[in-house]
């Protein structure tokens, strides 16, 4: 194959699906998408070298836009025993505030820390679709398609997943005034997915949905909407939160004999195409019955500590072959590294054990821990984002050997560095999402415009009434 330099990129050692490789050449072709991968070769002439470590990508499995401008709002006493569901009250006041403006300014700000912090996609759970009364907008795709626009502009991979929210609690307990710009019919949903087709088509953005939670979504409006949606792509995602809270465990239980998961898995055909967001609270046989459906567990770990939800059992998933990702929820962080190192830390600190997420046929921790989130998390994704692998885009990252914490130190080193030891200062250097360079030396192009527009979001959001 000829050589085309500006679709092309050797590496003294690069991470592959199956583990370290050196002197790596890795060529893609117009599309973005990897055409060729090859270890143990010459730099070609006229090849790009990355300065450091070629890495993959990483999938975001698990994203709310807005929130990013609300981290660090909430980190205050309100009532004696504040909670996920106190913090919840809050959060909605806020969502109620939000514009199509300020969702794109956000979201926009939002895409660019990700892919300054390694994430080269992003799968949007949006829920939001309403105007401030409820009433929809004159396009009802408004919100959406500023979703889309933000990712454009930023150019991280998204994967669009319409929120159906319905209920306010198990037994289709009517909304709340406070959900009324979340509330959707399952036709109605159905139309905003077909609406919202070509422009995502033109991105290269893919359309899933997100039944918002068993509380959100009665049984019928569930098996309708998995249902429209399998007619309209039978390869779509379908991502939910599941389990996060005790709370909605005892309240599933109350009202159907079983707990989420249990009913989930007898009610719903959960499988491949699906991501299980959270799934903190499972009983051993649901861990065995929900891995065995080949469904993603999506483990916010940063967010799931914020809102003190509780400890997933990464172990026990893995011991039923259970598949995985990282997602960054309500952006109280946005760092793939610090993702992993909050998820190892939390297995440490539960089993008194270190290295818990390494195997033993991947012994480093961090290398083993970013395969397995890259592969679930692009399944989780829908998109071609699994690694670097022939067919896969080319969602590349390059770590910075210039960073003190990992200069001079041997490659897989230096990802236990990035992850371990880098503590909150970017240890990346470059990334390109579908073979388009979109960070260099640590930087967006649009890092000081976006982040302007956002603070000014925001400061405009909560001075909002
Ligand atoms: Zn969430």
């Amino acid at each position: 194959m000829a050589l085309d330099a500006s679709h092309s990129l050797f590496a003294a050692d690069a991470l592959l699906p199956m583990g370290w490789a050196r002197n790596v050449l890795v060529q893609w072709n117009g599309e973005g998408h990897i055409c060729a991968v090859t270890a143990d070769t010459a730099a070609p002439e006229g090849a790009p070298v990355a300065s450091g470590p070629l890495l993959p990508g990483m999938p975001n499995l698990h994203s709310h836009a807005f929130q990013r401008a609300f981290a660090g709002l909430t980190e205050y006493r309100g009532e004696s025993q504040d909670s996920f569901w106190s913090w919840r009250n809050l959060m909605y006041r806020f969502a109620a505030r939000i514009t199509p403006e300020s969702l794109e300014a956000i979201a926009t700000w939002l895409y660019v820390e990700m892919l300054e912090a390694g994430y080269t996609s992003v799968c949007e759970f949006h829920y939001v679709h309403h105007d401030h009364d409820g009433t929809p907008y004159a396009d009802d795709a408004t919100l959406s398609l500023a979703l889309l626009r933000a990712a454009q502009r930023a150019g991280i991979g998204i994967t669009l997943l319409p929120v159906l929210y319905q209920t306010s609690g198990f037994g289709a307990k009517p909304p709340r005034a406070d959900q009324a710009r979340f509330i959707r019919s399952t036709d109605n949903m159905l139309s905003l997915l077909e609406r919202l087709a070509p422009a995502a088509q033109a991105q290269g953005a893919v359309l899933g949905l997100a039944p918002h939670s068993l509380r959100a979504v009665p049984p019928d409006s569930l098996a309708a909407a998995v249902q429209g949606l399998t007619a309209l792509n039978a390869q779509a995602p379908i991502h939910i939160h599941i389990a996060e809270q005790t709370q909605e465990v005892d309240d599933c239980v109350a009202w159907s004999g079983q707990r989420p998961v249990q009913w989930l898995l007898e009610h719903a055909p959960v499988d491949e195409r699906w991501c299980l967001v959270h799934a903190t609270h499972m009983t051993p046989q649901e861990y065995q019955d929900a891995a065995r459906t080949g469904a993603v567990a999506g483990i916010c770990p940063t967010t799931e500590a914020n809102l003190g939800d509780g400890i997933f059992d990464m172990p026990l998933w893995l011991q039923h072959g259970g598949r995985w990702g990282v997602g960054s929820d309500s952006h109280a962080c946005v760092n793939a590294a610090e993702e992993l190192q909050m998820l190892e830390y939390s297995q440490r600190l539960s089993r008194r054990q270190r290295n818990v997420l390494a195997s033993a046929a991947q012994p480093d921790v961090a290398t083993a821990m970013t395969l397995q989130a890259v592969s679930g998390g692009a399944q989780a994704a829908g998109r071609a984002v699994g690694g670097l692998a022939v067919g896969q885009q080319a969602d590349l990252v390059v770590l910075d050997t210039r960073h003190v914490a990992l200069r001079d130190l041997p490659a897989h080193s230096m990802l236990s560095a990035h992850v371990f030891g880098s503590h909150r200062t970017s240890a990346l250097g470059s990334l390109w999402v579908a073979g388009v360079c979109r960070v260099s030396d640590g930087r967006h192009v649009l890092h000081d415009a976006a982040a302007q527009a956002f603070v000014a979001a925001r400061s405009a959001t909560i001075a909002r009434n």
